[in-house]
């Protein structure tokens, strides 16, 4: 009996020390298996924050010097921005990068543009004229400009532009390289949600946009209301949110939907109306009340013009 305790103490042991490597093996491939599947399942961004984590927990554990690897993570601060914007009128704008100029709905002809460096890209939110103005098109576009424009705009447009456009639908992106600058295009759902207003722009019709300029990302609404695919939308910095009756939203949509995606910087934008302008002074208020860091910008975008 004293022998046999003696040789079920050894054993014991030894069975419990492979019990423990065994657990050990079946974590390391259960975090395996959980981090192929959310790598494919989810966004470029979340892979490579998935490849830093792995590699300080390398660096830990092999070489014991966290004080190295702080050093390497940590990057300086740059709050200037590289892209200059010129609000033109009610929806249009214009935005430079580097040496890339990107007109957005140029319309009320070509004299609200005077000043301004020829279009290198010209973006199309939708169909109606204070968007998709072909007299403007005609006049400000270059033998080298590229427009980008929904499905719908596209098929109205005359020969001389249609072969210089390049259609792009609700979803889907397209990536150029402009000399040393890098643009991304993002095409974002535009539509009206309120039943009455639901004639004016119809669900998979326009595109608002999302540009990244470098290290920026640029949201412009184009003609909406509060849409859950605007309030999903993640690191934004600069923002141009509409906001009129009764084509688009109200200032209380279009605060809510701002407070819910967090742009650094907001810029109100096509808020006139049929009965004047939105109140976008209250907008900023309640943008700010909910949340002091985002910046509300109030230009005049109706100075220059007194059309809508
Ligand atoms: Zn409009």
């Amino acid at each position: 009996m004293k022998y046999l305790k003696l040789l079920i103490v050894p054993f014991c042991l030894f069975v419990f020390s492979c019990k423990t490597d065994k657990k050990e093996t079946n974590t390391i491939t259960a975090e395996t298996v959980s981090e192929d599947v959310s790598s494919e399942s989810e966004s470029d961004t979340v892979e490579t924050e998935v490849i830093t984590i792995e590699a300080t927990k390398e660096d830990v554990r092999l070489e014991k010097k966290p004080e190295t690897i702080i050093k390497e993570v940590s990057t300086p601060k740059t709050t200037k921005s590289a892209v200059t914007i010129n609000p033109i009128f009610h929806g249009s704008l214009v935005l430079e990068y580097k040496n890339v100029v990107i007109y957005i709905d140029p319309a009320g002809g070509a004299k609200a543009f005077k000043g301004q460096k020829p279009p290198t890209l010209i973006l199309i939110t939708d169909i109606h004229s204070d968007h998709l103005d072909i007299e403007t098109l005609k006049a400000i576009s270059t033998k080298g400009s590229k427009i980008i424009a929904p499905v719908a705009v596209a098929d109205k447009l005359p020969a001389g532009l249609r072969s210089k456009t390049s259609v792009l639908s609700n979803f889907l992106s397209k990536n150029y390289t402009i000399g040393s600058a890098y643009v991304t295009i993002e095409a974002i759902p535009m539509y009206n949600l309120r039943k009455e207003a639901m004639k004016f722009h119809p669900e998979n019709r326009g595109n608002g946009y999302v540009l990244t300029l470098g290290k920026e990302r640029i949201y412009i609404s184009g003609d909406t209301e509060d849409i859950p695919e605007m309030r999903q939308l993640k690191d934004i910095d600069i923002a141009f949110v509409c906001m009129n009756l009764p084509y688009t939203m109200t200032i209380e949509s279009a605060a809510d939907a701002v407070l819910d995606f967090k742009p650094k910087k907001v810029y109100p934008y096509h808020y006139r109306g049929t009965d004047g302008f939105s109140d976008v002074k209250k907008f900023k208020s309640i943008v700010n009340e909910g949340n002091s860091a985002i910046e509300v910008i109030q230009d005049d975008w109706y100075e220059k013009s007194d059309e809508v």
